[in-house]
């Protein structure tokens, strides 16, 4: 993919970061123009995620996450959300609907089927030895951008 324009942010593990994550990430795509709704489909989908590393990655201990974003000429963003922490098993199970494994703290199991519905393709996978990368990926409707002159 040809990028526009990207960032990477790296932060720790602190559950007070999870708003920094959303709120950065959200502040760097609106040169391409998003409405509204789209800018809050990013910022659950990317709140999702780095709840996540928080919660799940670095159960005892704090961590590194970090949060990368790529913009296309075409209106698309991809965002990549890694940690270098536990790690997931099985990553078809880990997607299901409502599965969780902290269920008595107070988690739905919900996170990935958020991140699915308001994203345009999830795709899970390692990140180096045992951490997660989740790719996500969204292309936005067809206005004109502020940067990278008319597209879509
Ligand atoms: P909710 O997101 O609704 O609060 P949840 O976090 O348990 O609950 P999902 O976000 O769908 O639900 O994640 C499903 C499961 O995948 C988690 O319970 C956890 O076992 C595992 N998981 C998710 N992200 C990570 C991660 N970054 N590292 C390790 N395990 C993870
Ligand atoms: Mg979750």
């Amino acid at each position: 993919m040809n990028y526009i324009n990207e960032m990477t942010l790296t932060f720790e593990s602190h559950s007070i970061n999870e708003g920094f994550a959303r709120s950065a990430v959200a502040a760097f795509c609106v040169q391409l123009n998003p409405t509204l709704d789209e800018i809050t489909d990013i910022k659950t989908a990317v709140s999702e995620a780095v709840t996540n590393c928080v919660v799940h990655a670095y159960p005892k201990t704090k961590g590194e996450i970090t949060v990368w974003v790529g913009l296309t000429n075409t209106r698309e963003i991809d965002i990549k959300v890694l940690d270098s922490g536990v790690g997931i098993t099985d990553f078809n199970k880990a997607r299901e609907p409502f599965f969780t494994t902290k269920p008595n703290d107070e988690r739905a199991g919900m996170g990935f089927t958020v991140m699915e519905s308001f994203m345009d393709e999830v795709v899970l996978s390692k990140n180096g030895k045992r951490g997660v990368c989740v790719f996500m990926h969204k292309v936005l409707e067809r206005r004109k951008s502020a940067i990278g002159g008319v597209n879509g």
